[in-house]
């Protein structure tokens, strides 16, 4: 049985918020087709160039800001290091000139409300979230390139199999949840212990402790920020921001200069129930209002779902006593395994099974890391993570208005609460008795995600998004 190789670097991903499917992998698929076009020799040879938007980009892309994404990723930007305050000024600029700047050396034009087409009627067969470069080269040729983003930032080439970083061989190949514990019976390892020995595979045990702890300063800036920024939402449905607000609130309107004094203060506030769920939905809203406003998150294991980890890790790093190094890096690697075990057996793509394939996974994710971090066994690390699922199976995915906003960022704090509930219950339970498995529950959710409505599946076409009666302004 083949196995695929997935490193914790490609469950948490540094990008720019508001959709790691709808943002993120179309910028990747953008810089992905100047790459085909550089090997080519090509990129000078460009004349013209069309993109055309499929399926779920097409009908919540506006929303979503893949046109935004195509085109900074057109002019060979990349996500990691944009200076996302600068987003704006650049596209008005491209909108006002019609021009771009192909991988930044060769200017075309491009008029964005022409040369991107949102089709809202098609889609291509292998995903709902399809897009198509189409570009005429100086000899009259035409090159077409059809990409997929299939959630979480993650993105394949029509008609390519695997990548080569899928294809290493790692020393304990991992599938599902029980092949997963196989490998932590046999060695005695815990789970963290395990990812970091595959881990090994791709980097030196110091480069992806550096990463992960960079992955973390990511996170904790993004929380830090959302939580200090008040204001209304970008898209046109006028949400206001709320988690500068409860900042506020909480810490009695004192200002902490940076996110180790913040914390300190939290801390010092107690640990009364209602004052830590104050803090952990804080947390979770401050930084999807910071995903919502084009900011930069950790895709976590997408975009939309990218508070719960954070959220959780604060939780446990403010409440819990564990704030080292070791812990958070212990907590990082765990969380991840249980996402790709997720997206090998089922999918973290809202456009394939819904909400349950975001905040359902990243909830499962962020219980069985607090869980291992907490003392757990691995059996009550990965029973959590099951319980966490199994409370979001189902779950629709049907955004207002195509952005990620309601219910999205308050689905954040929700995630972070199961997790933490799925944490507790699974360290007060002995997981042999336990009646349904990680895998099962993931099987669940898959065959849920095929039996659910298109509608509810990134689509804005249902639910809330139908329900809710609101004008959006074209911007
Ligand atoms: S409803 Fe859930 S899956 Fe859909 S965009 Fe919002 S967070 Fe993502």
């Amino acid at each position: 049985m083949s196995h695929e190789a997935i490193s914790v670097f490609d469950m948490f991903k540094i990008g720019v918020g508001p959709s790691s499917s709808h943002t993120l992998g179309p910028w990747r698929a953008a810089q992905l087709f100047l790459k085909s076009l550089e090997e080519k020799n090509l990129i000078r040879e460009v004349t013209s160039l069309e993109v055309l938007l499929y399926g779920s980009l097409a009908k919540t892309g506006k929303g979503h800001g893949t046109d935004i994404a195509v085109l900074l990723g057109l002019n060979g930007y990349d996500p990691v290091t944009f200076d996302v305050d600068l987003i704006e000024a650049r596209i008005n600029d491209i909108k006002e000139i019609k021009k771009i700047v192909l991988g930044g050396v060769h200017e075309i034009d491009f008029d964005p409300d022409e040369d991107i087409e949102f089709l809202f009627t098609e889609s291509l067969p292998y995903h709902p979230n399809a897009l198509t470069f189409l570009a005429t080269i100086s000899n009259g040729d035409h090159i077409a390139e059809s990409y997929y983003s299939i959630g979480g930032g993650f993105v394949k080439k029509e008609g390519e199999q695997g990548n080569a970083a899928s294809e290493v061989i790692l020393p304990f190949p991992i599938n599902d949840a029980d092949e997963l514990l196989h490998w932590c019976m046999k060695t005695g390892l815990n789970i963290s212990e395990v990812v970091l020995e595959n881990e090994n595979t791709w980097r030196s045990e110091k480069e992806t402790r550096q990463g992960l702890l960079k992955i973390w300063q990511v996170m904790k800036d993004c929380m830090y920020r959302g939580s200090h920024t008040s204001g209304t939402l970008p898209g046109g449905l006028n949400v206001r921001r709320r988690a500068a607000q409860l900042n506020k609130k909480l810490v009695r309107d004192q200002y902490y200069t940076d996110f180790e004094s913040w914390i300190h203060a939290i801390k010092s506030g107690g640990n009364d129930f209602k004052y830590t769920l104050d803090w952990v939905s804080c947390f979770a809203l401050a930084v999807n209002e910071e995903n919502a406003s084009f900011g930069r998150v950790v895709t976590a294991p997408t975009n939309g779902a990218a508070g719960v980890i954070p959220a959780v890790l604060a939780y446990y790093i403010i409440f819990c006593e564990g704030n080292t190094e070791e812990k958070i890096i212990q907590f990082l690697l765990t969380a991840a395994e249980v996402g790709s075990i997720f997206k090998k057996g089922a999918t973290i793509s809202a456009a394939m099974g819904g909400c349950q394939a975001e905040i359902g996974v990243s909830s499962s994710m962020a219980a069985a890391a607090l869980t291992e971090c907490l003392g757990g066994t691995q059996r009550q690390a990965l029973m959590a993570a099951e319980i966490a699922m199994e409370h979001h199976l189902g779950m629709t995915c049907d955004p207002i208005g195509g952005l990620v906003q309601i219910p999205c960022i308050e689905r954040n704090t929700m995630g972070a609460i199961k997790a933490i509930t799925a944490c507790q219950l699974a360290l007060q339970s002995a997981p042999d008795y336990a009646r349904v498995s990680l895998d099962g529950v993931i099987k669940t959710m898959w065959d849920t995600a095929m039996d659910m409505n298109s509608k509810y599946k990134e689509t804005a076409d249902g639910g809330l998004a139908i329900n809710i009666p609101l004008s959006l302004s074209e911007c």
